[in-house]
């Protein structure tokens, strides 16, 4: 979409606001999916913790994907937004057993993480067909914040661990349908990647009955130009010469899974804001948004960059900005950017601003959580009101001190 688009969208609401092109979702599907053209029985589950609202949800499952969720709430938006339960998976970790069973219940596949809580499902739901999140210890991604594979890791079971797991599933007699993995996200190395599928085929061999294997996700989507991006087609090349050749020997026909989040929809996502005041100081010139981490957190949680661009003056001449918030806490966004000169009341635009973002917004300070468009068809569809105030006191229990 073209920036006039974005900024005709800015004038028209109040308030930073969240924007999302439903084609490039599209567009991103469609190239995971062709890089993989040569799987026979090839499943897409989006991560919908990426990117929650329901309209979206309900625009990614008309691309024909399943979900990829990890809490029951999710799987409840997921039935919400029209996904039929055996294409919603349930992937969570340090959750409950009674929250597995709810998701069960609805009909969910189940991917369990922990020896504990298989044993104590299994013996209760010997007849649920259950996957098993297996944690290959292969560190695939560059920053630890963001890679759950390796030693340390909370997320998965052992491959040291095969044998226990095994033994529980004699004793119980369950039965495991899937073997899963993810690594986290940011795959830098696509040689690391295929090592840990190596592990994952490995594992898959000491199962019968299996329905499908799943490969997670952390596909590295562009930052900024000249960012490392995951080689998707190169990796589809890859993979699939070995899980078509593990299927042979499995002699069974096997879905191929994977569960994209940023990959899908990081790109398609802009996030809009004010700028309030510019201010001098005598190191350098801030730029005060209409905004805050309360907003945009990712900057701020793990260092991510998103590129920032003045929408008002595009073509203006570059200076050098911080980029920061309006929130009682230290909220930079970007320090020595090089953007078009800014003046008060212009819009910035936030690139990369699909994934993690609206979804991981809060209240702090009290601020109000931003609206969301989807445009669609060269229109902007509002999919979530901003917040009022009402929705901040909305759940909140006023005592009266004089009768306590
Ligand atoms: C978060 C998550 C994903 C999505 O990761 P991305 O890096 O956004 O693609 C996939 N699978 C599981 C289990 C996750 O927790």
């Amino acid at each position: 979409m073209k920036n006039s688009d974005l900024l005709k969208i800015a004038a028209d609401y109040s308030g930073p606001i969240y924007v999302y092109d439903a084609e490039k979702i599209a567009y991103q599907y469609q190239r995971l999916f062709s890089a993989f053209k040569n799987i026979k029985s090839l499943r897409l589950n989006y991560a919908a913790k990426a990117l929650s609202n329901i309209s979206i949800l309900k625009y990614i499952n008309s691309l024909g994907a399943g979900l990829d969720t990890v809490s029951i709430q999710e799987v409840l938006l997921g039935i919400k937004s029209g996904f039929e339960p055996e294409k919603i998976i349930f992937t969570p970790n340090g959750v409950s057993i009674n929250e597995i069973e709810e998701a069960s219940n609805l009909g969910v596949q189940i991917n369990i993480d922990n020896l504990s809580i298989l044993e104590q499902f299994g013996s209760k739901n010997p007849d649920v067909p259950v996957c098993v999140r297996i944690n290959p210890h292969v560190m695939a991604g560059g920053n630890s914040k963001i890679s759950v594979g390796h030693i340390d890791s909370k997320f998965g079971i052992s491959i040291h661990q095969i044998p226990h797991l095994i033994r529980i599933v004699e004793n119980t007699k369950m039965n495991i349908n899937g073997i899963h993995m993810h690594t986290g996200s940011d795959i830098l190395d696509i040689d690391v990647f295929l090592y840990a599928t190596e592990i994952l085929f490995e594992t898959a061999k000491k199962f019968k009955n299996l329905n499908f294997i799943d490969f997670g996700s952390g596909f590295k989507v562009p930052y900024k130009t000249g960012d490392i991006e995951t080689n998707i087609e190169e990796l589809g090349e890859k993979l699939t010469l070995k899980f078509n050749s593990f299927c042979k020997d499995y002699n069974r026909k096997l879905t191929l899974v994977f569960e994209p989040g940023k990959f899908l929809v990081s790109e398609a996502g802009y996030f809009i804001t004010k700028v309030n005041a510019v201010k001098q100081t005598t190191s350098t010139v801030f730029a005060q948004i209409e905004s805050g981490f309360n907003h945009l957190l990712r900057p701020m949680l793990y260092g991510s960059y998103h590129e920032i661009l003045n929408l008002s003056n595009p073509n203006g001449k570059k200076r050098f900005y911080s980029i920061v918030g309006y929130i009682c806490e230290t909220d930079t966004f970007g320090s020595n950017r090089k953007i078009s000169e800014i003046t008060e009341d212009d819009y910035l635009v936030f690139k990369n601003a699909g994934a993690y973002c609206h979804s991981m917004a809060s209240n702090y300070n009290s601020r109000l959580r931003p609206a969301e468009i989807l445009w669609i068809n060269d229109k902007a569809e509002l999919i979530r009101k901003e917040e009022t105030f009402n929705d901040l006191i909305n759940n909140q229990i006023i005592l009266d001190f004089k009768t306590i």
